[in-house]
């Protein structure tokens, strides 16, 4: 116990860099894997994991937690740095080629992945804005909704590719990321604690009996700032800027958003300052966004996720991702296509 140390920074400091845990289960013969901190500013998993050590309860199965980015995490101020300047972020790096540090420490750790064949594995992040929490997969089958209903109630099912853990292990094992809410929101580190708790101790871990209800969300798009644009957050437009967000439209995620919302101000090159692309590459910026007296408005029913209010990491990865809601406000045409969202019965199906 005197090894974990107080406090989840005691705790960092004692594991100095990056760590592959192994906690013994009742059932020495299967495993599961529980990954945080990819993001050195995201916290709430490895308060999490300190607090779920401490208490000292033996879990079902082997729990095999990889703590990440603990450098970065304890580099003055803590909590602080995303990736420390000059090195890579290190959920973009579990693919090919892995270069750097980072990339032959995301190689490593997927040859381990690899070779343990765990029963699932679980990436916990937290958002950078404020966000409720909320479940990310390449593959929105059972065994994912019941993953993440462990944490949240909306999950989101990406056909994007950026080299985040989630898509090398997609074909190993069920597999999400999860979100579970921003630094700042109160219940953030409660939920990353109740979900890895019930999910070191349930058994089995894909029970058919629990159903909870769980939004699914299809193929956001991912809105970027075009190389050297100028992003800033307020409440009216900034001189000099190319966007201003509205500084509330972290408080915005999830919602509906009508046609004529404003999201924002913009500058000299209007519109042209975002890049909004599908999974496909295709670019929509025009189909999503309308400008109007130096207005940056949402020019048809919007929900915006994961947005960033941080604009250094609007400038290095990017300002949000939209989705387009409910089938019912779409054309009959996308409706029969399965619309863009629908309610998955967690635990009720194959
Ligand atoms: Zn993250």
């Amino acid at each position: 116990m005197a090894a974990l140390g107080q406090t989840p920074e005691q705790f960092l400091e004692r594991l100095a860099g990056p760590s592959w845990l192994v906690i013994p289960g009742r059932d020495r013969g299967r495993s599961r894997v529980f990954v945080t901190l990819l993001h050195g500013n995201e916290p709430s998993g490895v308060r999490a994991l300190h607090a779920w050590l401490r208490a000292g309860v033996r879990p079902a199965v082997d729990l095999v937690a990889f703590v990440g980015s603990v450098q970065t995490a304890l580099t003055l101020p803590q909590f602080s740095h995303r990736n420390l300047p000059g090195h890579r972020d290190l959920n973009r790096c579990f693919r090919s080629p892995f270069v750097g540090a980072e990339g032959r420490l995301a190689h490593e750790v997927l040859e381990r992945l690899r070779a343990l064949h765990p029963e699932a594995l679980i990436d916990l992040h937290n958002t950078s804005g404020s966000s409720p929490p909320y479940g990310i997969t390449t593959c929105a089958d059972a065994p994912q909704a019941a993953l993440t209903s462990l944490f949240a109630q909306h999950l989101i099912l990406t056909r994007m590719r950026l080299g985040a853990i989630m898509e090398a292990l997609e074909d190993e094992c069920p597999t999400v990321t999860i979100e579970c809410g921003g630094v700042s929101n109160a219940h953030s580190d409660a939920v990353a604690l109740e979900g890895l708790t019930e999910y070191a101790a349930a058994d089995p871990l894909f029970a058919k009996d629990q159903a909870r209800p769980l939004t699914l969300l299809r193929d956001p798009i991912r809105v970027e700032l075009r190389k050297g644009a100028q992003v800033a957050y307020a409440s009216g437009a900034v001189p000099e800027m190319d966007l201003t967000l509205a500084a509330d439209l972290d408080e915005r995620c999830f919602a509906v958003l009508p046609p004529g919302e404003v999201l924002g101000w913009l500058g000299p090159v209007g519109t042209d300052a975002l890049d909004a692309r599908d999974a496909q590459g295709r670019e929509r910026t025009g189909e999503l966004f309308a400008a109007r007296d130096g207005r940056l408005l949402a020019a048809r029913p919007l929900q915006l996720l994961m947005v960033t209010t941080d604009p250094r990491i609007a400038r290095g990865d990017c300002l949000f991702y939209v989705v387009l809601p409910e089938p019912e406000a779409l054309d009959a045409e996308n409706a029969r296509d399965g619309g863009t969202q629908s309610a998955l019965e967690v635990g009720g199906g194959a």
